[in-house]
């Protein structure tokens, strides 16, 4: 039997008005993710830089291939599965951002290159560790080995810049990092990870500058060093779409890998725009509709199912201007809508709404599908399905 959500019940909303579409549901206003994608491409045509953005984000090859229409490099992914999807999906520059440790994966990410290569493609991966990079050496020497081919994976040590997370400490031990990648014939050192996720949200674009400036002193300083012995380091790679400004200002970085962008959430939202940014607009909304209405608040059939909650609830979008309603947590399947001041109305059973999630990357893989509108909240129609193909890609 098929659930009603499964993608063939979803096809037959395409043409469909958007007030069609059941709830909840995550729905992409398709207009503004493509006004986010030139606005983007042209920002990084002006700074001379490259954009593989991150598929963390839409976790989706068809949006994958817009963005690589729009002039993206690559992509950026954060786990191997997410790897896989998107070769699946046809893009075959495809940068793994993250540490990949566990032998059952390498092999996994050793077949991946080696698959891209076939395809005149180029498969990337972070390092923070001698094990790291052991660990991935044997993996391809496996696959080598095993006739898949003489696939070479690119690797970029990553720094630890700020955000506490993975990373060597820049100087010294990147250096040797360096050396430990340049042993083996089938990786090649690629340059510099530097991503400083702490900075992405810091609300003044004041703070985010003092951040990045001394985020590019580290990577400067390394960059140095591992000159210093010989070798080229010929690209540094980082930036979120919060500080990304401040990174293709550097002088330094030579690629972009800002995600959320495309979508934008509350959380962005509340950042104070440099006035260098680019202006990106919400595209991806939770449709959801009022169930239960009373004196005080009425209630939405979408909770933190529908949306994460981790950087906030979310916001209800309002589609004539000045917000009505404000958006209170109910649980895993409601929302409490109250009136705002001034707004003395609250909204009746039936009313259909649309949040800006709080967080944009971890809803959407809350989803199986993204529908895809043109014209417009109101009168928009439905035009595409977009499955979200490395949901749940953990591995
Ligand atoms: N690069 C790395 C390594 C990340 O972890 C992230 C997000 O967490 C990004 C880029 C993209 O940042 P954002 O989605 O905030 O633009
Ligand atoms: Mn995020």
């Amino acid at each position: 039997m098929k659930t009603p959500l499964s993608g063939e019940t979803l096809k037959q909303l395409v043409g469909q008005p958007a007030t069609a579409i059941d709830t909840p549901a995550l729905v992409v206003d398709l207009d503004a993710l493509q006004r986010n994608l030139g606005r983007m491409a042209e920002f990084a045509r002006k700074h001379d830089i490259r954009w593989r953005p991150h598929a963390k984000t839409h976790k989706s090859g068809a949006i994958a291939r817009l963005q690589l229409q729009a002039g993206a490099h690559g992509v950026c992914v954060q786990k191997t599965a997410e790897a896989e999807a998107m070769v699946a999906g046809g893009i075959h520059d495809v940068y793994i951002t993250n540490e990949v440790i566990a032998p059952a994966k390498l092999a996994r990410v050793a077949a991946l290159a080696h698959r891209v290569a076939a395809e005149r493609g180029q498969l990337s991966i972070a390092v923070d560790s001698p094990e790291g990079v052991a660990r991935l050496a044997q993996a391809m020497n496996e696959a080598r080995a095993a006739g898949r081919g003489r696939a070479v994976i690119d690797v970029y040590v990553e720094l630890d810049v700020g955000h506490g997370r993975c990373g060597v400490t820049p100087g010294r031990s990147a250096v040797a990092l360096v050396h430990e990648i340049r042993k083996h014939p089938a990786l090649r050192f690629a340059g510099l990870q530097a991503y400083h996720g702490k900075a992405q949200h810091l609300r003044t674009a004041q703070e985010r500058r003092e951040a990045i400036a001394t985020v590019v002193q580290d990577v400067v300083f390394t960059r140095k060093l591992i000159e210093a012995d010989g070798i080229a380091v010929e690209l540094v790679t980082g930036a979120g779409t919060g500080t990304m400004v401040c990174e293709a200002a550097s002088g330094v970085y030579g690629e972009l890998q800002a995600g959320s962008f495309i979508f934008m959430d509350v959380d962005y939202g509340a950042n104070e725009r440099d006035p260098a940014q680019p202006h990106f607009e919400h595209a991806l909304f939770v449709k959801t509709q009022v169930i239960s209405s009373g004196l005080q608040h009425a209630v939405c059939d979408a909770g933190h199912k529908s949306h994460a909650i981790d950087s906030g609830l979310p916001r209800v979008h309002a589609l004539d201007g000045a917000p009505e309603l404000a958006y209170f947590n109910g649980g895993d399947e409601h929302g409490i809508l109250r009136p705002v001041a001034g707004n003395p109305r609250v909204p009746e059973i039936g009313r259909l709404l649309w949040l800006i999630p709080g967080h944009c990357d971890p809803t959407v893989n809350l989803h199986d599908h993204l529908i895809g509108i043109r014209g417009g909240l109101r009168n928009g129609v439905v035009e595409r399905i977009l499955r979200v193909d490395a949901r749940g890609a953990l591995t």
